[in-house]
């Protein structure tokens, strides 16, 4: 008997060792980590520099509490993220994981409204389907019905807007209009709850696992900024999954050179090799709260020296094989691959993403993207398939009728093209027994 308990009641081999793409258990069989993780292992598994610098780093010290010493792995990492980011972006604060980089995002927003004498300004909105984390604070951004309604009334309830689902409105993504469409709701929602009481609107550039890799259509997220600043409300990005290299640029939001005020990292950016986030301001922000007394947050393993020396190896290691290139490149093969698979199974509804930040839908019927069946369990029935071909993915489904069963493809961004070929073969397995099992 196991005493661990997790979300899933689904029973899981036991891990045995990890390299590059792969994963084998206890048996001796090979997984292929067509999700990594949960879009964590950006930079595959294994990678010997990482470990190497890490083993470094745990001959130096593994601990140094951040109200005592300044580290070397943490003052570095810091200047390597602050040049990734846009000019602006200085300053970075550092956390374990993207919940409570969220959470710093949105305390250092208030704090700045505060001590910026804009004290009524507290709510922060965000979409509808989005996901933000999991502590109750995070809780309170997330629009995930399936995590949230269990606990609700939240802590606090704050607005929501529709996330631009221009696929399900059969609205043209290349239409500018579109965008304006979509960010007019943003407009409408903040003279609704009265533009001085609005702190932030917060949004992930490129959609995580509730929205399967959303991508915004065109002029939307200029559109965004222009409104944000209109009301001089902060724009938060969320990149704890887009962030990090896997869409093909180290950040989503520069895809379409929109800087915000704030974003949040993780994942990728620890790459499963240390628990880590961070959260980056824009200098001004940070400077007027520091100079009001400073940042009145902080967690206990924030910036450790092990972890930063990890995030910092993975961040050179990014570099030095350049792999957001490969990412771009494989990226744009395997969602031509899934695009292919649409002629064959007329269940994919829609294909999308960025790089390798890449999902797929299933639906009843294309035409009107209406769902498959809630009692199918699509989102379930696929990923077991799919794991017992060895085949890694991760899917979501988000209840209320309009968004069908979602399944993230995304390998890690050293993924070469014969691997695609292998991960091909298997997915395709998967679909035509789901479908011989399940589709008329
Ligand atoms: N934000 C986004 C976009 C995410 O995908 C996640 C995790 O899936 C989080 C925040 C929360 O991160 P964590 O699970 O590390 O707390």
């Amino acid at each position: 008997m196991s005493h661990l308990f997790y979300l899933s009641t689904a029973a899981r081999p036991m891990l045995d060792r990890a390299e590059g793409i792969y994963i084998w258990d206890t048996a001796g069989r090979r997984f292929i980590d067509g999700s990594s993780g949960a879009m964590v292992s950006n930079i595959g598994h294994s990678n010997p520099r990482v470990l190497a610098a890490m083993k470094a780093q745990m001959d130096r010290a593994t601990f140094g509490y951040r109200l005592h010493f300044e580290t070397e792995p943490g003052e570095r990492l810091a200047e390597k993220v602050a040049s990734l980011c846009p000019a602006g972006m200085e300053k970075v604060f550092f956390v374990s994981g993207g919940s409570e980089a969220l959470e710093s995002a949105v305390k250092l927003a208030r704090q700045y409204a505060v001590v910026t004498g804009q004290g009524a300004r507290w709510k922060v909105i965000s979409r509808f389907p989005c996901y933000h984390g999991s502590t109750l604070g995070a809780l309170s951004l997330t629009g995930y019905d399936p995590l949230t309604d269990p606990f609700r009334p939240l802590m606090v309830e704050m607005p929501k807007i529709p996330a631009p689902r221009a696929y399900l409105d059969g609205l043209d993504m290349d239409d500018p209009a579109t965008g304006e469409h979509y960010a007019a709701m943003l407009e409408a929602k903040i003279l609704a709850e009265g533009p001085d009481t609005v702190l932030a609107f917060i949004q992930e550039p490129v959609g995580g696992a509730s929205t399967g890799a959303l991508v915004p259509p065109a002029g939307y997220m200029q559109a965004v900024r222009r409104i944000c600043d209109r009301y001089g409300i902060l724009l938060i990005h969320d990149e704890v999954m887009s962030g990090g290299g896997r869409v093909g640029a180290f950040l989503g939001g520069d895809l379409w050179g929109v800087v915000p005020d704030i974003l949040a990292i993780s994942k990728g950016f620890g790459a499963g090799y240390a628990p880590l986030g961070a959260m980056v301001a824009q200098e001004r922000i940070v400077d007027a709260v520091q100079g009001a007394g400073g940042f009145l947050h902080g967690h206990t393993y924030a910036g450790n020296p092990l972890a930063c020396s990890a995030g910092l190896a993975v961040l050179e290691e990014i570099e030095r094989q350049d792999m957001m290139a490969n990412c771009r490149h494989v990226g744009t093969l395997l969602k031509a691959r899934l695009e292919a698979l649409m002629q064959r199974f007329g269940f994919i509804g829609d294909v999308r993403g960025k790089g390798l930040l890449l999902a797929f839908e299933l639906v009843a019927d294309r035409q009107t993207m209406a769902p498959l069946p809630p009692d199918l369990r699509a989102f379930n029935t696929l990923v077991e398939l799919a794991y017992e071909e060895q085949l890694i993915i991760y899917s979501r489904r988000t209840r209320g009728g309009r968004s069908g069963d979602h399944f993230l493809l995304c390998p890690p961004m050293i993924t070469t093209e014969p691997q695609v070929d292998e991960i091909m073969e298997k997915l395709t397995r998967a679909l035509t027994r789901f479908a011989d099992a399940h589709v008329q």
